[in-house]
């Protein structure tokens, strides 16, 4: 049966739009092209960028209330075409359809919470008299919006991801300008849809479409681009921080993350929960479980149990509900997997499972003994590979897990109060998860990562203070005045 080929158009300025070149959308299953999309110029960005200023600018001061009524009304929108939405992350991404429609619940949950914080923009008021001189002075601050945002996104959770940065910016009351990543825009598109549905007001959001290389630095050196929210790999991210300038950035990126798993742990919880960290997405997540340090005395049992439970796993077609894993997002990652796992055994790793490519599907491996110095052991594999180490004591895991230039999240597996304190004040991460894997998060909280991982934090309130600054008041009265 032939597909139908979708011919879509970018979101800018409220109007649905064209552009002279589009490029092809894949499904990375079978390689079939599933839509053309407008390839937009780094001169039709920056004429975006000029529309969402003046958008911003002209609206002195967007009340709340209908902050909270647009991305609530972008929420509802979503939830009632839930399949939709979920099949198309599943069709244009490598996540399987259960996947998927976790992915579209969780976006409506992200959207849902940033309409609340909208409502908790708030100040405070300042003792001015604290100094001497100062009696006859009041005031207050209040946070401001700060302008254009430009939010670039990852392929790995195409609507979540755009969620996180179009709900808070919008209930800061900014304008944004979305670059979803070239191999998953659908998903970014169909957002801009929900937002345009519940009334957007026009210029406040645009989703941009076209290689990020090409028109990236269009958008972060535009002087209108107030901060960058960016979300993706280190090479991207740096590029981006050198060409931004004095602007406001907030950086989330990769990571390798690790999981201790002590003697005294519920094994089969930490294996189960780690299988799931390390496998879901087909690995493809920047909290994905990489790197395994097991205490001696249970290491043994739990390889036994890890491959067990692996073999379990069923790898296939996205779109069945029987799928535990699809494809990688591009064949050429599966290669290049293929070449790093090669390179590790190489140099002396043991495969206990997995190790075989078929296109872009890659099986989820378990690997034993990989020298520290592999790629693989350093790097962040995104991809379904996971590392199991020995090791003797809490200390030794954490100098082993702190070994590496990321830091996002750690898991440690203790029943022991005084281990889990250790690894929490001695990891160099920006979350611990006890007696979780690190692949656990909630869409509220902080979260971020030191090190290479990033900069600032996301999470719908930690974004919200990120995309607003504050603005002192202070009144000099005739009067002596105290709070
Ligand atoms: P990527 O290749 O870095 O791309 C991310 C985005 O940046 C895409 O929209 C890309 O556009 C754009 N881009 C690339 N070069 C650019 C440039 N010079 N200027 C402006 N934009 C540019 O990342 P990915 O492969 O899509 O995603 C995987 C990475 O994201 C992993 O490292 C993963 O850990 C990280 N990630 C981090 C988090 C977190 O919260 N910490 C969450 C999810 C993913 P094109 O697609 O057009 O190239």
């Amino acid at each position: 049966m032939q597909t139908q080929v979708l011919s879509a158009k970018m979101y800018a300025d409220g109007e649905w739009v064209s552009q002279p070149e589009t490029f092809d959308v894949f499904d990375p299953q079978n390689n079939e092209v599933i839509a053309k999309v407008p390839k937009a110029s780094a001169a039709y960005v920056a004429s975006v960028v000029d529309r969402a200023s003046e958008a911003f600018h002209s609206i002195s001061s967007w009340p709340t209330h209908e902050r909270i009524s647009v991305i609530r009304g972008a929420a509802e929108y979503i939830e009632s075409h839930h399949e939709r939405f979920a099949y198309t992350i599943a069709r244009e991404g490598s996540k399987t359809i259960t996947e998927a429609r976790g992915e579209v619940t969780r976006t409506i949950q992200t959207l849902r919470i940033s309409a609340e914080e909208a409502r908790r923009v708030k100040g405070e008021t300042i003792n001015f008299d604290q100094k001497e001189g100062s009696e006859n002075r009041t005031g207050y601050y209040f946070r401001f919006p700060i302008g254009v945002i430009a939010a670039i996104t990852p392929f790995n959770d195409p609507l979540n991801l755009v969620a996180h940065k179009v709900g808070p910016a919008l209930a800061g009351g900014n304008a944004v300008v979305v670059k979803p990543a070239s191999v998953t825009p659908l998903s970014a598109l169909m957002m801009a849809e929900a937002f345009d549905q519940a009334g957007v007001p026009a210029g406040f959001l645009s989703v941009v479409t076209g290689s990020g290389r090409e028109l990236g630095d269009a958008l972060v050196t535009h002087p209108e681009v107030k901060m960058i929210s960016f979300t993706g790999g280190s090479n991207a991210g740096d590029r981006i921080a050198d060409k931004a300038g004095r602007k406001k950035l907030a950086m989330e990126l990769g990571s390798n993350s690790p999981v201790i798993v002590m003697d005294d742990a519920d094994l089969h919880d930490a294996v189960k929960s780690s299988v799931s960290g390390a496998f879901a997405a087909a690995g493809q997540n920047c909290l994905g479980v990489q790197r395994v340090f097991v205490q001696q005395g249970s290491y043994e049992q739990f390889l036994e149990l890890f491959v067990e439970r692996t073999k379990e796993l069923q790898v296939g077609d996205k779109q069945s509900e029987w799928t535990d894993m699809g494809p990688l997002i591009e064949e050429k990652e599966a290669i290049r997997i293929e070449e790093w796992v090669q390179e590790a055994v190489d140099a002396g790793a043991r495969i206990l499972h997995g190790g075989k490519r078929d296109g872009a599907f890659y099986d989820p491996t378990v690997l034993a003994d990989v020298p520290s110095s592999c790629r693989i052991y350093q790097e962040e594999i995104f991809g379904p590979v996971v590392l199991l180490e020995s090791v003797e004591t809490m200390q030794e895991a954490v100098t082993r897990a702190n070994d590496v230039d990321y830091g996002l999240h750690a898991g440690v597996f203790t029943s022991n109060i005084d281990q889990a304190f250790y690894a929490v004040h001695h990891l160099h991460v920006g979350g611990v998860m006890v007696n979780d894997s690190s692949d656990y998060r909630i869409d509220e909280m902080p979260f971020g990562g030191t090190k290479q991982s990033g900069l600032g934090r996301e999470g719908v309130a930690s974004a919200v203070q990120e995309m607003t600054e504050p603005r002192v008041v202070c009144f000099k009265l005739t009067q002596p005045w105290s709070l």
